[in-house]
């Protein structure tokens, strides 16, 4: 052999083994025709070139040391089969990061959805439906995880130098190791195909550069949130002020927190009808957001019919506008439309505007407690135990959830251990102006303050 001849055989030989941009060959894990790689537990079946768990059935990969790494599979719950797919995970199956299945509309444990990367960045919404094969992909590159869902990404994590892990998620850190599926739910998780890539990525500081953007846990509350399995969703944010839908994905990967849009509906909003709600509710589709209604005005119930409104997971107002009793429009808000003789009498009004607004068909009372600029800075004078009790009072006989809003920071604490104390759900919305919104602090401080748990939390009604 000629020295061209062996130049072209080794270079066929790495051709072989790494593709052109330096990744390695995809290793089938599973191809439908046996489970050779794999170590069964339980309720595991093939048939017909599908790969079956039942309830409490897992698998464990008997050989494998992946560290940066594609992992693509195709699957499906069925009958609300729900589980994990764990990377890094020691002999036995413990350890790493757990990657969700779960498409359970009915659980009560309604944030996380498949694709999460559990206990770390929780879903709200889940984007692949039960009884649906759909493919996903999870990505260990360097530091930082992705998980995409058809193709969709919705998680893009990125480990940072000081990570924040509770005792019971101590284990959840990027390492190097197994593959484990596991379904903890009562019906089947199957895969028609499972295959994993590994990734080269020496030669770079990749995980230095990566960590740089990354955010701090050492301060960050979000992750805290995650690692409590409490709900992380901001359920009050509207497309405005530069922010698009596709920014707004971005975002919420970014800091690790859902988003439940909501379009401004009513007269002189940019929905005004029916129609437009269907429209505006198509182009949503496959988009991963909650989707709420707000309805503006008092003549919001009339604009708009029952059925198009229960197109969405749910429905929320607040009681900043309304006649006052001279007959004036008053949209609190706008300090010319809101007349006042006498203070003591205006916040009368006012509690009684709320009590009224608690008799319309929506689930959530949003930017409450709201007090005009002209006295707002005597908040706790004005919201006296006697309004609290009537306002609050009339949300537990309409069986209503009461945000905590985060730009306004109201209501003051008072008003929120009441809420909790008469068994009041809850929801953190912020009702941003702009792109730039912030991560929940006055909800989550009031959260803290108040001792509100996971259970206290409104549950959006996750329509498809
Ligand atoms: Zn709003």
């Amino acid at each position: 052999m000629n020295k061209k001849s062996i130049l072209l055989v080794f270079s066929l030989l790495i051709i072989g083994l790494t593709d052109c941009t330096g990744n390695k060959m995809p290793e089938s894990l599973f191809d439908g025709n046996n489970l050779d790689k794999w170590n069964a537990q339980g309720d595991v079946k093939l048939e017909n070139q599908v790969l079956s768990l039942g309830s409490d059935a897992s698998i464990i990969l008997k050989k494998g040391d992946f560290k940066n790494f594609e992992l693509k599979l195709t699957a499906r719950t069925v009958n609300n089969g729900k589980g994990f797919i764990a990377f890094h995970t020691d002999n036995d199956g413990n350890g790493g990061y757990q990657v969700a299945l779960n498409n359970d509309l009915e659980n009560p444990q309604w944030w996380t959805k498949t694709g999460s990367l559990l206990a770390v960045r929780n879903l709200t919404k889940s984007l692949v439906k039960t009884n649906e094969w759909f493919d996903m992909t999870i990505r260990v590159e360097g530091k930082t995880i992705t998980v995409k869902l058809n193709d969709r990404p919705v998680v893009d994590y990125t480990e940072p130098v000081s990570t924040y892990r509770s005792a019971e998620h101590a284990g959840q850190l990027l390492s190097q190791g197994g593959i484990c599926i596991k379904n903890t739910g009562d019906g089947n998780i199957e895969f028609k195909s499972m295959e994993i890539i590994p990734i080269d990525v020496s030669g770079l500081d990749i995980e230095k550069i990566q960590q740089e953007k990354s955010i701090d846990e050492t301060t960050d509350n979000i992750i805290r949130l995650h690692q409590e399995n409490f709900p992380v969703l901001d359920y009050h944010v509207h497309l405005k002020g530069g922010l698009t839908g596709e920014l707004a994905a971005e975002q919420s990967r970014k800091y690790g927190i859902n988003y439940a849009l909501a379009p401004n509906c009513g007269i002189g909003f940019p929905i005004t009808n029916d129609q437009q709600v269907i429209h505006y509710l198509d182009s949503m589709k496959g988009q991963p957001f909650i989707q709420a209604m707000q309805g503006e005005g008092r003549e919001w119930p009339q604009t708009f019919s029952k059925e198009v409104c229960d197109k969405f997971d749910y429905v929320f107002t607040d009681a900043m506008t309304f006649i006052d009793t001279k007959g004036n429009r008053t949209r609190l808000w706008m300090p010319d439309e809101v007349f006042i003789d006498n203070e003591q009498k205006y916040m009368d009004l006012i509690v009684q505007k709320i009590v009224d607004v608690m008799q319309e068909p929506m689930d959530v009372y949003v930017n409450p407690t709201f007090l005009p600029d002209q006295m707002n800075d005597r908040y706790d004078e004005f919201w006296t135990e006697e309004r609290m009790n009537k306002a609050i009072a009339a949300m537990v006989a309409t069986g209503k959830a009461l945000e905590i809003n985060n730009r306004y920071r109201i209501p003051h604490k008072a008003f929120i251990q009441k809420a909790k104390d008469a068994g009041l759900k809850f929801t953190f919305g912020t009702n941003n102006m702009d792109a730039d919104f912030g991560k929940l602090d006055y909800c989550i401080e009031m959260k803290n303050a108040c001792g509100i748990t996971a259970q206290d939390m409104f549950k959006p009604k996750m329509k498809e």
